[in-house]
């Protein structure tokens, strides 16, 4: 039997760019995108300029309180943010616009695991409808060591855009953990600084806005190799890290100069909002380098989620882990119900743990291993799980559902 191969294009069938087959010849996914756009043509154009050039701040923010519980305040400034940033590119101001709030602001988010550091980039990319890549900066390395090169975030962004270098160049790269790539303090001894300020240089040469060549397909440069250039200067660049040990950077500038200057209130910051003190020398002091801070105009700062922030996290949002549970039950046509002391006792144990709204999953899943197991064979019941079964005590139990209820449950599945 021949290959299948696009009759368009000669591409052959791949999971990025699958086959639709017709009667004795194929399209590949491309060919149907490319088709797409240039039958809508301008008018796709005009569509998307329409959606983009309606953002505001006070939208971008609902956006975020739509996903986001709490972090108020952290929303507030990122929405501002990346209305400015957005305005140049989409309102199309020329990038050496000499206006300094015009100039892009990247943005730095300090905030404990769990908190939406994450969550608040994939909201913002997806609201814009902009190529997302995400990032951990303690895989990346300077070329020429064992791990990832730095380039190779732009090659993922590459990828998040579908190969389209337009569309990759006005999108997000977020960047967690960078707080794990401070330079070690002096009497930390390290023979070669492989993760540290090097790779805060290199991350520097991307953020700084510049024309990056980078490997289409990811991977080592190699010489004879061809590049895709790239130019990062409308590209929003989000940091993100938990900065342990920064709280207490803080509090030393503030009560010394509070001991000079008697400055009572601002020694009175709980420590709980201590990151929004935060100042440029306290990220240097705590090993950034200042030309990178220099690169991340505006900071926010993220809290870790109270009790009752958790359990909306748990309950609220469209996709909650209650509501993806609850379906899953629903599809096998049987009930889950957590009673209310069973939701705050996974999130008490959650903040125990200090892992977050990251931790609730886990929590869930370790609860729910016996009963998935068995819930094929649980259509028609109701699954009640209460504090006792979080704490292990006891098994979640099982109540035969009335006809009328089950039909509901069934009906909530389709
Ligand atoms: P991090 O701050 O470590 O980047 P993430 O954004 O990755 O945390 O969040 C981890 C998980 O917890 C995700 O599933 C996310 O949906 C959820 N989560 C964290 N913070 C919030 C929040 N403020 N509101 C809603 N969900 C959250």
């Amino acid at each position: 039997m021949s290959k299948k191969i696009c009759n368009f294009c000669g591409a052959e069938d791949s999971e990025h760019n699958p086959l639709l087959a017709g009667e004795d010849a194929y399209i590949c996914k491309n060919c149907v995108l490319s088709a797409h756009k240039i039958i809508l043509g301008d008018l796709a154009l005009i569509k998307e300029e329409a959606v983009r050039g309606d953002v505001t701040p006070k939208k971008l923010k609902e956006a975020l309180d739509k996903y986001v519980i709490g972090q108020d305040r952290a929303k507030k400034i990122i929405s501002v943010a990346v209305y400015n940033h957005y305005k140049r590119i989409f309102k199309g101001l020329p990038a050496d616009d000499d206006d300094t709030e015009l100039k892009k602001s990247n943005i730095l988010l300090i905030g404990p695991t769990g908190s939406g550091k994450t969550l608040i980039a994939q909201t913002l990319a997806k609201y814009l409808d902009v190529p997302i890549a995400i990032t951990d900066a303690t895989s990346l390395t300077e070329a020429g060591y064992v791990g990832e090169d730095v380039e190779n975030i732009l090659v993922r962004l590459l990828q998040a855009a579908d190969g389209d270098v337009k569309k990759a160049e006005q999108g997000i790269v977020f960047i967690d953990e960078v707080d794990k790539i401070a330079r070690m303090s002096e009497n930390r001894s390290i023979t070669r600084d492989v993760s540290g300020e090097g790779v805060q240089q290199a991350l520097l040469k991307i953020i700084e806005g510049s024309s990056v060549n980078i490997p289409p397909k990811g991977g080592r440069k190699h010489p004879n190799q061809e590049f895709i250039q790239m130019d990062t200067t409308n590209i929003l660049f989000i940091a993100g890290g938990a900065f342990d040990g920064l709280g207490e950077i803080i509090k030393n500038r503030i009560s010394g100069s509070a001991m000079g200057f008697l400055q009572k209130e601002n020694t009175d910051i709980k420590d709980e909002n201590i990151f929004e003190a935060v100042e440029p020398d306290d990220l240097v002091k705590f090993g950034l380098i200042p030309e990178l801070i220099g690169r991340l105009h505006v900071i926010a700062s993220l809290k870790e989620l109270s009790l009752e922030e958790l359990v909306k996290v748990f309950t609220e949002p469209k996709n909650s882990i209650l509501k993806q549970y609850q379906k899953l039950f629903a599809i096998d046509e049987a009930k889950l119900t957590f009673t209310d002391d069973a939701i705050e006792e996974i999130c008490k144990e959650s903040m125990k743990r200090k892992t977050g709204a990251r931790g609730l999953r886990a929590i869930v899943e370790d609860v729910m291993t016996d009963t998935m197991y068995d819930l094929p064979e649980l259509a028609g019941y109701e699954i009640i799980v209460n504090k006792e079964c979080i704490e292990g005590k006891e098994k979640p139990l099982k109540v035969k559902l009335s006809k009328s209820e089950a039909s509901k449950s069934k009906k909530a599945s389709a």
